[in-house]
């Protein structure tokens, strides 16, 4: 099983990005050293006139028939959204969207001159392998399920509970396990050290609550005759197929009953956290001995490590004890091959589209195997593909500005955590102490990862997959119990996202998304304000979101609130969550629970860009751009980078999954809540964009 389980350990599974858009792949979190010293191979070149467009604002963009005071988001992006299609092979479009195009076609160009490079070492070595093998279709169409065969004889010969748990060990330790995360993380009580942490996992749907609910039967039926389907393609006789398709989704129901929400997961960061000592794991889950599993991994047995969920590994152990060795084989039979599908020939990579994109979120055709190659060099070598990205793609003078910017916005939160009424100066104190442990981290990272021990070649796609996936899980591994790494990067470089990791206090800009409608070396200071500022605003409030605020200044996980104070804040974050509550996406509300910490962190970050533009333009006269004011085209920038069309399949996925409110609330919902907003446009107590101004939250 190649797939990772839906609930990641690593940086990302606690950090919180800027928008969902980013996948997040465990082991190939970054870091690493530096190769430079080295003779390099050919210069790498991007021909720029090849990379789509970038997205961004346009006063011809505005439909001025509308009223930015009754209606922003239709005044700013509704000539747009209604031009501009999802294309085929994506289920969301917007400025994110654009900027990843833009990024994978520069990747296309290196990857393709790393393949073409034979005598081509390290890391073009291993983006050369992945991208040659992987477009070699004749080939991997021609191997068909061969590749996995022999995994599947292994699992067709699993007689009885010993023999599974056997394999659960030796599949895990190549990395591949779907059942449940393994891996290291900082230690939420010593965030300069890492710890061991087992995750929840085992379903192949998004969320626990599509087995659960009624209202999600027709997709749980789809996936059903989905795993009907995979078997059926490896060979299993249809009757059969269907019959074991019933088991596997009966098995997975099982694990969805035990496990938590994407709601409770993002809303209480505590769930992640359950140390334990490996003898009192092993008497939580009396079928599976966690101090057996660590040696299999190669893991040095530890004091301590995080085990969570415990009530779904209490579950797993139990159905190792009670559940047919049968219905085990099918459940690992059909995960290995979905997993493995998209390596595979057409018929399986073909499936997988079906179900997971098409059905399940309205993509209407496959990737071309190039973006699906490169997906996946992005899931296995992101960073290696993103030492070569920041050669050509990302200017020097880039990284100066944002430093600059980095700092005004920096400026402006520390004014604004020492003007906040609401709260107390003890914690204000407090707030500022963690204010000033902030660790920006801008482009790429200092050190670059190594990649020594993986060996790729040109000989199967399949097996450079297995061969790096296994590489990093090691990697990832090889951390438990070391001090953390504070140069390593949860993100690469050529990844349109930002994210803030509370267990290091940092905040990282990857150079991909340091282009405009974000940042633009040469546009009008409110533009990069109304853009990156605010990201940059948004990821610095994550650490005092209603999770974010949970750990101190060194990243720990601790409590630096007053009781008072915290009342206060839970005050407002329940006016906040009302206010998205009543947005309605399609015939479906939004979550204001599920999105309060990304809407808390939108809320501070617009705020906090505000003010940085007002400190950095004083006293400069307004250049009144296309009749529009500074103030008025720094909130049509914040809703140029909100603008997004999704399928609604996607919309429905991610209202029950993502921790982000769908992009076109972001666009409206922050400014509906600045007096700064109906000033810019002049507009009236009443107007829908005008909260009355008992009802406006303003949190940091
Ligand atoms: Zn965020």
């Amino acid at each position: 099983m190649i797939r990772k389980p839906p609930i990641l350990l690593l940086s990302l599974a606690v950090a919180t990005a800027l928008s969902a858009c980013a996948k997040k792949d465990d082991a190939p979190a970054p870091a690493g050293a530096a190769t430079a010293a080295k003779a390099e191979p050919a210069a790498l070149k991007l021909d720029e006139s090849k990379l789509p467009p970038v997205n961004r604002f346009l006063v011809t963009d505005l439909d001025t028939s509308k009223n930015a005071c009754t209606d922003f988001g239709g005044y700013a992006n509704g000539k747009w959204l209604a031009a501009n299609a999802i294309p085929g092979d994506r289920t969301s479009w917007g400025a994110f969207e654009m900027l990843a195009e833009r990024s994978t076609a520069a990747q296309q160009q290196l990857a393709e001159q790393a393949a073409a490079d034979k005598n081509a070492t390290g890391v073009e070595k291993i983006v050369g392998d992945l991208w040659s093998t992987g477009m070699d279709e004749a080939k991997i169409n021609a191997q068909g399920i061969e590749p996995i065969k022999g995994e599947l004889a292994a699992i067709d010969a699993l007689a009885d509970k010993d023999a599974i748990v056997g394999y659960l060990r030796s599949s895990a330790a190549k990395g591949q396990n779907g059942l449940f995360g393994f891996g290291a993380e900082a230690d939420f009580k010593d965030s300069s050290m890492n710890l061991a942490y087992a995750s929840q996992g085992g379903l192949g749907l998004p969320d626990r609550e599509y087995y659960l609910k009624a209202e999600n039967k027709a997709k749980l039926d789809a996936y059903q005759a989905h795993i009907g389907k995979v078997l059926e393609l490896a060979g299993v006789p249809a009757a059969d197929a269907a019959e074991q398709a019933k088991a596997v989704i009966a098995f997975e129901t099982r694990l969805a009953k035990v496990s938590k929400s994407s709601e409770e997961l993002s809303r209480d960061v505590s769930l992640y956290y359950n140390p334990v000592t490996l003898a009192d794991a092993d008497k939580l889950t009396p079928n599976f001995s966690w101090t057996e599993f660590f040696k299999s991994q190669g893991v040095a047995p530890q004091d301590k490590f995080s085990l969570a969920i415990p009530a779904f590994h209490a579950e797993l152990s139990k159905m190792l004890g009670d559940t047919d060795p049968a219905i085990w084989r099918s459940y690992l039979r059909f995960h290995t091959i979905d997993s493995a599908s998209p390596y595979l020939s057409d018929a399986f990579a073909n499936q997988n589209f079906e179900f997971y994109a098409k059905n399940l979120r309205g993509q209407k055709e496959i990737k071309p195997r190039w973006k699906r190659v490169l997906g996946t060099i992005e899931e296995q070598a992101g960073e290696a593909l993103g030492q070569m990205y920041v050669k050509v793609a990302f200017p020097a003078e880039s990284k100066a500005k944002m430093e600059a910017l980095v700092g005004n916005l920096r400026t402006a939160l520390k004014g604004r955590i020492d003007n906040l009424s609401w709260m107390s100066d003890e914690t204000k104190k407090k707030a500022v102490a963690k204010w000033e442990t902030f660790t920006p981290k801008i482009g790429y990272p200092d050190k670059w990862r190594e990649w020594n021990g993986l060996s790729t070649g040109r000989d199967s796609y399949i097996g450079n997959v297995m061969a790096a996936n296994e590489f990093n899980y090691k990697w990832n591994l090889g951390k438990i119990g070391k001090p953390v790494d504070k140069t390593e990067w949860g993100m690469s470089p050529q990844t349109v996202n930002a994210y803030y990791n509370p267990l290091q206090n940092e905040i990282v800009f990857p150079a991909a998304i340091l282009q405009p409608p974000f940042f633009d070396a040469n546009a009008t200071d409110e533009m990069n304000y109304g853009g990156i500022g605010a990201v940059i605003g948004h990821e610095m409030t994550h650490g005092y979101d209603d999770q974010g605020a949970r750990f101190g200044p060194t990243g720990n996980f601790e409590n630096w609130w007053s009781e008072a104070d915290a009342k206060g804040f839970s005050g407002l974050t329940d006016k906040l969550i009302s206010q998205f509550d009543a947005y309605d996406a399609g015939g479906t509300k939004v979550n204001g629970k599920l999105t309060l910490g990304e809407n808390i962190a939108d809320l501070g970050g617009l705020a906090t860009a505000y003010d940085a533009m007002k400190k950095a333009t004083e006293g400069q006269p307004d250049p009144n751009t296309d009749g529009l004011t500074r103030d008025q085209r720094f909130f049509l920038n914040w809703a140029t980078v909100w603008r997004r069309n999704f399928t609604p399949e996607e919309l429905a996925v991610r209202l029950k999954t993502d921790p982000h409110a769908p992009a076109n609330f972001r666009a409206i919902g922050t400014p509906s809540n600045m007096p700064a907003f109906a000033a810019a446009f002049s507009c009236k107590p009443g107007d829908a964009m005008v909260r009355a101004a008992d009802q406006q939250v303003v949190i940091w």
